[in-house]
Parts: structure tokens; sequence; C-alpha cells
């Protein structure tokens, strides 16, 4: 297992859409080593969520998994899952704003408002394709990491760019979220 380096905001990595992933190439031992690290890196680094263009990889392939963190210690468990090719089908017209980090935008939190419920299409790591619907947390997960195969940081979602705030003031002034 190998710890992945990851890109940070101002790279154009991050600002470009990822490229669209062939079945064939889930069949890869590239590929499965690249979602193994993925999924590694990710909580070694205390994430929810990974997107392949943080560790520097132009491809639509996601991890996601909530599992409680240092910071979020009554987050439920739920994954690890691999997501290919995801794309949100439906937004619920329903919007919650909460609070966001990222691990390529470190040392700053900010308050998003995003789709309360939506339903989302990809592919999982055998190429079969799932239809979901999701909602909180979970959601909200989701669209983050899809905005970043989109070429999109949680920062452009933001409304109120006053709630950007270093993560030192946050633990000081505002109520975890989880
Ligand atoms: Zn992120």
């Amino acid at each position: 297992m190998k710890l992945l380096s990851l890109t940070e905001w101002g790279n154009p990595i991050l600002a470009r859409p990822a490229k669209n992933v062939s079945v064939a190439f889930l069949k890869t031992v590239r590929f499965k080593n690249l979602a193994k690290n993925m999924i590694y890196t990710m909580r070694r680094t205390h994430g929810v969520g990974l997107a392949a263009n943080q560790v520097g990889v132009a491809l639509k392939i996601a991890v996601i998994e909530t599992r409680p963190t240092p910071t979020r210690p009554k987050l439920a468990r739920r994954g690890p899952i691999i997501v290919i090719n995801p794309k949100i089908i439906k937004y619920s017209k329903n919007q919650i704003g909460d609070w966001e980090g990222c691990l390529s935008f470190p040392g700053v939190r900010g308050r998003v408002p995003r789709a309360k419920e939506i339903t989302v299409t990809y592919q999982n790591e055998k190429g079969q394709k799932i239809t979901k619907k999701a909602t909180g947390l979970w959601a909200r997960i989701f669209q983050h990491e899809i905005d970043h195969l989109n070429g999109i940081g949680y920062a452009e979602r933001m409304k109120d760019m006053k709630t950007l705030v270093t993560i030192d003031e946050f633990k000081k002034r505002y109520v975890r979220i989880s």
C-alpha cells in the first residue's frame, strides 16, 4: 500500500475535467493499485472522499468512505466504495449549508450549500452500472468528489466567502458538524 501525494489547489489538474474510464481499464493492475492506494491515502489523511485528480491522475475515479476521524469522532462507518464515471442526474431543490474541508485545500474550512438529496449514476469497480439516491453527508461527499472530477473546487460553490475560515479559527468558533 502506498501513500499517494496529493495535488493542491492551484494545480491545473484540479481545474480541468477528468477523463472517462473504460471498462477494460478496470481489469488492469494499474487500476487495481490506484484504487487500493487511493483508499489507503484517504484513510491515512482522514478524508471521507478522494478523487483521482487529487492524486495526479486525470481519470473519473473517486473513493468514498465515512468512518470516525479525529475531527469527526461520531461519523458512522459506511463504505469504502469505488465510484467510476459518476454523474449526478437529479438534485433536490432543497439545499443545506454545511462545513467542508478538502485534502487539496489544506488548513481551511468553508460553508457550502449542497443539494440535500441527489440521484447519482456510476460504475463500480467491476464495471456494473449503479443508480442510487443519496442524502445528507453521503450526498454532500458525492457532490464534492464529482465536482473535483469536473474540475470544480468547493470554494467555487460557496455563497458566503466570509465563511472561508482557517481550521484553528473553525475549531475555536464553530461547533463541529458531526
Ligand atoms: Zn476535495
